[in-house]
């Protein structure tokens, strides 16, 4: 089974020195990375630029088939480049949302009182994804939310055509443990307090069973 998971977060430049980012520390997709390697699945990791101690062990800590990238749009890049290859799909990828409408060429300086940046959205990988979901192709995404969890899981399930969504709270963030929801169309399963290791067993085991 091939599988392509995006990991972390992602980082949107300002200018030559600052960016826009998020506390994404990239734990959770090198754990599914790592759990579905450990089951004989071909795995390709994009990965974001995680946090120094995220403590993300094991073979993708060796940078074996990790493709490294900062932005929105490079981590759309090498996600489409690779989607027909993959049967299953899992985008634990915090991409930014906004990113700066221009980027300076050099360092902004500090003269103004105040600074306003224009922000436009990044492109949703996932959703351009389920628009061109392969037959028989598995896709998996987060939800992050901090209200009403499950009920966005399940219209992001729908809005953008995926097979499993997972939803998890705030807490989740640079976190070994969460709450998880898994939501699919037949239903939901809550996973309280667990870890992002179980989690990622426990998506190897619904995943990998029927392939
Ligand atoms: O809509 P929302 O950002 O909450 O959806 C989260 C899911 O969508 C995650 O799986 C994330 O990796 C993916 N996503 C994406 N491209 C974006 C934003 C989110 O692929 N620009």
């Amino acid at each position: 089974m091939k599988v392509l998971v995006a990991a972390g977060p992602t980082r949107e430049p300002i200018d030559p020195i600052r960016y826009i980012s998020n506390r994404s520390s990239g734990k959770m997709g090198y754990a599914i990375a790592n759990e579905f390697a450990a089951r004989g699945a071909d795995v390709k990791l994009i990965s974001g630029p995680i946090m120094a101690g995220c403590g993300c062990t094991g073979r993708f800590a060796q940078g074996v088939g990790v493709l490294k990238v900062e932005t929105a749009e490079q981590m759309r890049q090498a996600v489409l480049q690779n989607a027909d290859w993959a049967g299953i799909i899992i985008m634990a990828a915090a991409v930014a949302d906004y990113r700066p409408l221009e980027q300076s060429a050099q360092k902004i300086k500090k003269d103004v009182k105040k600074l306003t940046l224009e922000l436009e959205q990044t492109p949703d990988i996932l959703k351009e994804l389920g628009q061109n979901k392969n037959d028989g192709q598995v896709l998996v995404g987060f939800a992050l939310e901090t209200e009403n969890l499950l009920q966005n899981a399940q219209q992001k399930l729908m809005e953008k055509n995926l097979d499993i969504v997972i939803a998890n709270g705030e807490k989740a963030i640079d976190s070994d443990m969460a709450d998880f929801i898994i939501v699919d169309k037949e239903g939901y399963k809550e996973f309280d307090n667990v870890t992002k290791q179980h989690l990622a067993q426990v998506l190897a085991n619904r995943l990998l069973a029927n392939n």
